[in-house]
């Protein structure tokens, strides 16, 4: 797949297994992280240099082929979680707003929006949302609970 991107100009972003599978199937020892999959990169196409000044909103960290033929992007949501910089809230298809992908509570905001709540209202209710968001996603520790909704079902 690098080679591909690389030779065909994509900038391809890898991003590590997480417990958001609808199989249940994810496992600590399955996650190849992103360091394992820098090391494999750079094995087998070339040596890689991390792009300076990232915006730590921003949930891959870059990197550029050291001789300039691309660039590539790494998620390393499990092995290094960046969730003190998050600033992303989710709305599924089913109106409902999660404040984190692995969310276990989730806000119907469909009702508000499809019935008679004033904005103030849902802005409120919005709000209240965002201020439950996690300091952490805890999956690297004994306390993570899977949330009940597979990625397909949360939107990415
Ligand atoms: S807070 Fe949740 S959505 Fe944000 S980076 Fe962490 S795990 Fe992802």
């Amino acid at each position: 797949m690098a080679l591909f991107c690389r030779e065909r100009g994509f900038e391809p972003r890898y991003i590590e297994f997480m417990p958001l599978d609808a199989q249940s199937l994810w496992g600590r020892g399955k996650v190849l992280t992103a360091d394992e999959i820098i090391a494999i990169i750079e094995r087998e196409i070339g040596p890689l240099i991390e792009v300076p000044d990232r915006d730590p909103r921003a949930p891959a960290t870059e990197y550029e082929y050291a001789d300039g033929s691309g660039r590539i992007g790494f998620i390393a949501s499990v092995s290094k979680p960046f969730c003190m910089n998050c600033n992303r809230i989710r709305l599924t298809s089913d109106g409902k707003l999660r404040y984190c992908l692995f969310a276990i509570d989730e806000t119907d905001v469909k009702h508000l929006l499809r019935g008679d709540a004033t904005d103030d209202e849902i802005r409120a209710v919005i709000r209240q949302n965002v201020s439950e968001k996690w300091i952490g996603h805890e999956i690297n520790s004994p306390k993570f609970v899977p949330p009940p909704r597979p990625m397909y079902s949360i939107g990415g």
